[in-house]
């Protein structure tokens, strides 16, 4: 009977193209009864393949007797609402596995799963914890009227050791522009008030949180190595 369905084609989103369009390569369907209480369960799994990028899902969907509503459908990868969800991209520079790169994919995992004050405070603790991995310990900091802290009696710039300051030492260390460090600010900002307040900032921000720290661990750790290899590339007619 599940034969039928190989070399069917349908619509599901594509965890890594986008594309809808699926082709079920296998198939095949599991039962499972209790006559003496007079239950059953059963599954389809499907093993489908992208039109587009050929990337491999299995779908499996469930049903049982004692819960006549819809069938539950679950994708590997998963996927929600029908929309794929956000995959946690590999940086050249930055080991897999590593502190900054577990804190990176617990975030978009909480993103995944619509944490979003654990999203949000992934955020601020991913910030953290590259200004760690960079030995960044200090930074000077600004009045809320844009003014650099001075001690008060010798004059001499205040270096402080919280996030702010660290934030203001990788622009110092000159690992950012300071454009970028502005919106650091503004992430950290949106992570202490998720830690902090329990603040639920919407979804979509966070995913624009997200890519502006992919931005940022391209540029610490990629671009540096990239560099590297265009200085040492060889030179035409040389
Ligand atoms: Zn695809």
């Amino acid at each position: 009977m599940s034969k039928e369905r190989v070399g069917q084609v349908e619509e599901i989103p594509c965890v890594r193209c986008g594309f809808t369009r699926h082709t079920i390569r296998g198939s095949f369907e599991a039962y499972w009864e209790d006559k003496d209480r007079d239950i059953s369960a059963g599954a389809t799994y499907d093993l489908m393949e992208c039109n587009g990028c050929q990337r491999g899902t299995l779908r499996e969907t469930s049903w049982f007797s004692e819960d006549p509503g819809d069938s539950q459908v679950t994708y590997w990868p998963p996927r929600k609402h029908d929309s794929p969800l956000r995959e946690p991209r590999n940086f050249n520079e930055l080991d897999f596995g590593s502190p900054v790169d577990s804190v990176y994919r617990q975030t978009i995992t909480a993103f995944n799963d619509g944490l979003s004050t654990l999203a949000g405070a992934g955020v601020r603790l991913l910030i953290e914890g590259i200004c760690l991995d960079q030995k960044i310990l200090k930074g000077k900091v600004y009045t809320d009227q844009g003014k650099l802290v001075r001690e008060r009696a010798t004059g001499k710039i205040v270096l402080r050791s919280n996030l702010e300051g660290k934030i203001n030492g990788l622009w110092m260390k000159g690992l950012i522009s300071k454009n970028q460090s502005k919106v650091l600010h503004q992430l950290r900002r949106l992570g202490n008030d998720s830690a902090h307040a329990l603040d639920q900032p919407p979804l979509k921000l966070i995913e624009e949180c997200i890519e502006a720290l992919e931005h940022l661990l391209i540029q610490v750790y990629d671009q540096p190595e990239l560099l590297k290899r265009l200085m040492n590339r060889k030179k035409p007619g040389r």
